[in-house]
């Protein structure tokens, strides 16, 4: 399983439809100091459902909607894909490919699709538990984090543990099921 592409269309600076395409190696994106690089990181973590505008380093969730510039006219709504190649199924979906959108209103009006398909959140989420890929997931290391990680409290290190050791998905379906 890896990163194929991502797609962005009026997220953050990338108001005009941008595909990033990517070969199973590794990738480095340069440029200078304001170029977008950090955004496309944000993409990846708001497509995988991130709540929290402060992590996305924005006030509130409608700041990652391209808010104009000079010459350019502000966007009423942010779009990001994901496709992942799923070849060797670590996904349980049936598909070779795995495509994950999410789009935001400015309106706050906002949706979430898996492979073209209206989903839910929580079926995001599901699907990645345990690959290290999700939200909470240690695919994405951003500034600082290995600071917070190595300081953090034991609790918070044993859920990165948890979730390299692919149990997660039974302890929160066993939290489920201890609240029915
Ligand atoms: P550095 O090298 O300093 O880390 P970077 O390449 O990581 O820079 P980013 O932080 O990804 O840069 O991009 C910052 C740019 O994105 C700023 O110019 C900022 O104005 C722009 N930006 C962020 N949010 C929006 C938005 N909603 N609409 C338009 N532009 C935005
Ligand atoms: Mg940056």
């Amino acid at each position: 399983m890896y990163l194929k592409s991502i797609e962005m269309q009026g997220f953050k600076s990338f108001a005009m439809k941008t595909k990033l395409e990517f070969d199973n190696g590794v990738t480095g994106i340069v440029g200078p100091n304001g170029s977008g690089k950090s955004n496309v990181g944000d993409a990846v973590r708001w497509v995988l459902g991130e709540q929290s505008a402060k992590q996305l380093r924005g006030g509130n969730m409608q700041d990652v909607i391209f808010a104009g510039t000079q010459n350019r006219k502000p966007l009423g709504f942010a779009s990001v894909a994901i496709t992942l190649d799923n070849a060797d199924r670590k996904l349980a979906f049936d598909a070779d490919e795995v495509t994950v959108t999410r789009k935001l209103y400015r309106s706050g009006e906002s949706e979430y699709l898996l492979n073209g398909r209206n989903c839910r959140l929580r079926d995001i989420n599901e699907l990645f538990y345990d690959t290290g890929i999700g939200k909470e997931g240690y695919s994405i290391i951003g500034q600082g984090q290995i600071e917070k990680i190595l300081s953090g409290k034991p609790e918070e290190r044993r859920e990165l543990f948890d979730e390299a050791a692919g149990i997660v998905k039974f302890k929160r379906r066993k939290a489920t099921s201890l609240k029915k």
